[in-house]
């Protein structure tokens, strides 16, 4: 192929080794949908103390078993193994550094459920380390391609440390913004640390941040291009101070260089054709395993299952993004309607605590999960028959899109990547495929909700709904040919 390129995707997650959220499931996609369009992928994470070596067949890499990275005072003796992204032939390096990595949690300490307090020493050796291994790989990637907080040193460190490096000289690097709420803060005390100077702490500088100093903002300033994973969430994040999270002047500076491009759904892992997490597969125009699916749903949730009773789904990290605050105002009212609600997630205790209460109070309507499993997702997604997503903020979201592809018909607040996926129903009944809220209320949620109901008891037009919202295309190829116009423009 004439126009091969060559990218390295830095990913601080990667399904199925390591995963918190949607970033995992597009730094898996998104490097193998890049290999399947000609081009030599290579994707880069941490070496987690979760990663399992024999699980996932990690090989050792000879030259890659002394990876030493100057930061700071210190010289840390790093090193990679490799193994391959499921089902494919795009190869994926874990970064070792056991004293800083080999823990439970990716972000969080498990055991206090707060940050790892080394999380800039972490991610900023992460961000140094890469760049020596493919040194000495002698791979020149012609994109390096970050993402998120955790790698948004690295379009900083090219032009300075590496700025004279003649191995960079063709790399150019873009940004991945995933989420504007996540932004690696810290105190300016820890620049000596991550081996930056001082300099880059006092106000007005490029990393400095209301007295912190600030990864995403350096990444923003520096990447050669910046992308985020909706079109109506790069609008956003520029025009709606919220939504920038503190951050939109510097990303309205770069509207030239910013864009956006939805996610796709990796239909290897999310097809309700040939899902082995289901106890019955169908499809669109066969849609008997969907009640076995429901069935077995009720059962694990210890809800009785009832064929008119619609049941709505919800997995989600437990964050105050996702829209809990409009569940508890409404609670009263939506447990008065003919409906289950299950759900999936684990975060912020708080959360925990109001749904373990809402289970009390409701418990032949409500069934909460509060853990992270990936086969009770599935079963969810094929289960439910429609999924809430009532996110105050959402840069993309990736459920509506699997819900979609599960016959299940999303209810969401128009904002970010849902309203770029999600159609109204009620409002064009031949393109609608979900059921939309536009205030941030819980009055207009739970109008939302309504219209879903009724829209489901007539059985007939729901699995019409259905059945034409199962044949959307959410396909990866339509996004990776996106990047790589990108990258091309960049290069
Ligand atoms: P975000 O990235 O903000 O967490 P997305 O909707 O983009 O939200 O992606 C969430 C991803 O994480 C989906 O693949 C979802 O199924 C998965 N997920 C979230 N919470 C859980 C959980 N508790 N168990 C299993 N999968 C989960």
């Amino acid at each position: 192929m004439k126009n091969k390129l060559r990218i390295l995707f830095l990913s601080s997650e990667v399904e199925p080794f390591a995963k918190t959220g949607g970033l995992a499931d597009v730094a898996s996609a998104l490097p193998r949908a890049l290999y399947e369009e000609g081009h030599d992928v290579r994707v880069m994470m941490p070496k987690y103390g979760v990663i399992s070596d024999r699980k996932y067949i990690l090989r050792d890499v000879i030259r890659l078993k002394k990876i030493a990275v100057k930061m700071g005072n210190k010289e840390y003796i790093t090193s990679a193994k490799s193994a391959f992204l499921p089902d494919s032939k795009v190869q994926i390096y874990f970064l070792n550094y056991k004293s800083l990595y080999d823990k439970k949690g990716l972000y969080l300490d498990p055991k206090t459920g707060k940050d790892f307090a080394n999380n800039a020493e972490r991610f900023a050796l992460f961000c140094r380390a890469v760049l020596e291994t493919i040194k000495i790989l002698h791979w020149e990637p012609n994109v390096i391609h970050c993402n998120d907080w955790q790698t948004a040193l690295v379009p900083w460190l090219l032009k300075n440390d590496y700025g004279k490096d003649s191995f960079f000289a063709n790399t150019a690097t873009l940004l991945s913004i995933h989420n504007m709420a996540y932004q690696g803060n810290f105190p300016p005390t820890v620049l000596p640390k991550i081996g930056l100077a001082k300099e880059l702490g006092e106000s007005g500088s490029d990393m400095e941040f209301y007295g912190n100093i600030n990864f995403l903002k350096l990444g923003i300033l520096h990447a050669d291009s910046i992308n985020t994973v909706s079109p109506t969430y790069a609008d956003e994040i520029q025009s709606n101070e919220e939504l920038g999270a503190g951050l939109n002047e510097f990303l309205k500076a770069r509207k030239k260089d910013l864009h956006g491009i939805l996610n796709g759904v990796d239909e290897t892992i999310w097809n309700p054709e040939k899902d082995s997490f289901l106890p019955a597969f169908y499809s669109s125009s066969d849609l008997e395993g969907k009640s076995e699916c429901k069935k077995t749903l009720l059962q694990e949730s210890k809800l009785e299952y009832k064929a008119d009773i619609p049941v709505a789904g919800m997995i989600t990290r437990l964050d105050s993004q996702k829209g809990f605050d409009l569940i508890e105002e409404i609670k009263e009212a939506l447990f008065k309607l003919d409906i289950q609600f299950v759900v999936l997630g684990i975060g912020d205790p708080r959360y925990h605590k109001m749904l373990q209460a809402l289970q009390k109070k409701y418990p032949n309507k409500v069934s909460i999960h509060l853990r992270f499993d990936d086969r009770m997702a599935h079963l969810i997604e094929a289960g439910s028959d429609v999924f809430f997503m009532p996110s105050r903020f959402e840069p993309c979201g990736l459920n509506q899109m699997y819900s979609l592809k599960y016959g299940t018909i999303p209810v969401v607040h128009h904002v970010g990547g849902l309203a770029d996926t999600i159609t109204d129903y009620t409002e064009n009944r031949n393109q609608g495929n979900g059921f939309i809220f536009t205030e941030y209320t819980g009055k207009a949620f739970l109008q939302a909700i309504q219209r879903a109901l009724e829209e489901f008891s007539d059985k007939k037009n729901w699995q019409k709904l259905v059945k034409r919202a199962m044949k959307q295309n959410f396909s990866w190829k339509a996004s990776a040919d996106k990047y790589v116009k990108l990258y091309q423009k960049m290069i």
